[in-house]
């Protein structure tokens, strides 16, 4: 048997029946509701109508339909055409009130005609918005609010995070150089547990730190000639090892189509990519991860070009696809512990690829692996020109190259406890140093004496990083000497690299101070001058 629906029949046939119905829908309709004749006087209305206009009938009656709307009002109603069109509706308009205030509405209007098509009257349904009104503006009121409050928040932890990273600068430098005394093995350990428990603190507030400053809109985005096939291939090569260590294979394919030179930001991008790749390595446990690099499209002045991290690891499930791009979400909640990590890294690849004007997104089948992609709009200059050299060599040689056997190295640093950490690294490898503790300091010895390198702080008491360098480099241009500078600093998550070089400075290593990076950048720098 089919089963078949019978509407309710509605009132139609018998007429009274049916004006019964309409008249109780007219009277009991929540919107004031007005007719006028074909002279625009009111002939009948509702109860909301008297209500809401704080009317009596006796007012409302023959009353000409103008005098409820303002001037202007009535002028821009007049110019809607209503009376051509044969209706109007959802019209924002004003009423005026029996106490003569206005009354923000929503006014519908339909012209009644006869059979002939000459006009009769018309129907003006308004409805009330003054308490949407009321409701949008604390809506309004109250997301400010909520923004205020988070970017305060956002500012507060930014500020917080940047105080905390200095005292870390000195633990962790002391427990390394006491690693380097003689101790018993049981004092070694336990450094060595106190080390990586404060150098993953360190980690963590490094993220904080990121992604409050990117919140509180601090972070800059540089736009400098950059490569990015160097730089992809750069971020892969230092992620083999802990790839090798697990035995994946990490390789990375590139686009022939990529320009050589693009315009944008290279510390943000290596940022992104380490992220990306260094996740994929850690929820692998066999196969391949893959690195590629895709041109979308390419202008005038713009290149679009799409990165897509591959991996055969453990996978995301479904539900949590969308999350994980959350802070503090872990995709596998009961495993997040295994796999270590802050559950920030996401939160700022996602922040930091919008404000490149791109996109970051995942595609991932659970137990098969996951493919993260982002895309990134890069400045394009046809015929652009590298200025920009990759000075992070990443290994460490254990004899010093002849040419920086015997340094003489000057550290301007106010903060005592660095001083002495930085003095101490040089004196590991077998450099000579002199310490002072502002930028005036740095000007009266130079006159005396002269360096190899200068180590300088950029926030110094009395005369800072950047502005005594912009002297010695000023000084300079008379003697056409050139005394390499590198920049000490806790601003390391500003992205601040290219701006201090651009100060005058020639290298930049940031605080608390990782002795190999010291090396590296001092080497790099000793050596490139010689040859020059
Ligand atoms: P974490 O520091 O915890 O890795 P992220 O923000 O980088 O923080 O990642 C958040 C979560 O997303 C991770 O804990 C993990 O559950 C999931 N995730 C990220 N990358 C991958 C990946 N390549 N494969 C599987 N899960 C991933």
């Amino acid at each position: 048997m089919t089963h078949q629906h019978h509407p309710q029949q509605l009132p139609q046939e018998n007429f009274s029946e049916q004006k019964e119905m309409f008249r109780v829908i007219f009277e009991h309709s929540p919107a004031a509701i007005t007719v006028a004749d074909a002279n625009e006087r009111i002939v009948t209305w509702n109860r909301m109508a008297e209500k809401m206009l704080g009317m009596s009938k006796k007012e409302l009656f023959n009353r000409p339909v103008h005098e409820f709307f303002p001037v202007e009002e009535w002028e821009r109603l007049r110019s809607l055409n209503i009376r051509k069109k044969g209706m109007q509706s959802d019209i924002m308009t004003k009423v005026i009130c029996h106490d003569g205030t206005t009354l923000d509405v929503n006014a519908s209007i339909t012209v009644l005609k006869d059979s002939k098509g000459e006009i009769i009257g018309s129907i003006c349904i308004l409805n009330d918005l003054t308490q949407s009104k009321v409701v949008e503006k604390e809506l309004v009121q109250a997301k400010l609010v909520a923004e205020e409050a988070n970017h305060a928040k956002s500012v507060f932890l930014a500020k917080m995070s940047h105080e905390v990273r200095t005292p870390m600068n000195a633990i962790i430098g002391m427990i390394d150089l006491t690693l380097d005394t003689s101790l018993s093995e049981e004092q070694k350990d336990n450094l060595v547990v106190a080390k990586d428990s404060a150098q993953n603190l360190l980690s963590l507030i490094n993220d904080i730190l990121d992604l409050s400053r990117a919140e509180a809109g601090k972070v800059v985005i540089e736009e400098m000639e950059i490569q990015v096939a160097d730089i992809v291939k750069n971020v892969c090569k230092g992620l083999a090892v802990l790839a090798r260590s697990k035995q994946i294979d990490l390789v990375w394919t590139i686009d022939p189509k990529l320009p050589r030179v693009l315009i944008g930001d290279a510390v943000r991008l290596r940022q992104i990519l380490m992220n990306l790749v260094n996740n994929a390595i850690k929820f692998t446990h066999q196969g391949k991860v893959e690195a590629r690099v895709h041109v979308e499209s390419l202008s005038e002045d713009d290149c679009v070009v799409k990165f897509e991290i591959v991996d055969q690891g453990i996978g995301i499930p479904k539900k949590n696809i969308e999350t994980v791009f959350d802070v503090f979400t872990e995709a596998h909640n009961t495993t997040a512990r295994r796999y270590g990590g802050t559950g920030l890294g996401l939160a700022i690849c996602k922040k930091l690829v919008e404000m490149m004007r791109g996109q970051l997104w995942v595609d991932s089948v659970e137990g098969q692996g996951s493919t993260f992609c982002f895309t990134i709009i890069f400045g394009y200059k046809p015929h652009a020109i590298s200025t920009v050299q990759d000075k992070t060599g990443q290994n460490v040689s254990v004899a010093l190259p002849e040419e920086v056997k015997h340094l003489r190295i000057l550290v301007a640093e106010d903060n005592l406890i660095n001083q002495k950490i930085t003095v101490k690294i040089l004196e590991k490898f077998g450099w000579q140093s002199t310490a002072v503790i502002n930028g005036q300091e740095v000007l009266d010895i130079l006159l005396k004496q002269s360096f190899d390198v200068i180590l300088m702080d950029d926030q110094m008491p009395v005369l800072d990083g950047v502005a005594t360098t912009q002297v010695i480099r000023r000084e300079e241009k008379q003697t056409g000497m050139h005394v390499p500078i590198i920049a000490m600093t806790a601003n390391a998550m500003s992205g601040d690299r290219e701006r201090y070089l651009t100060s005058g400075m020639d290298g930049y290593v940031s605080k608390p101070i990782e002795r190999t990076v010291l090396y590296n950048e001092i080497v790099t720098l000793v050596s490139q001058r010689m040859k020059n």
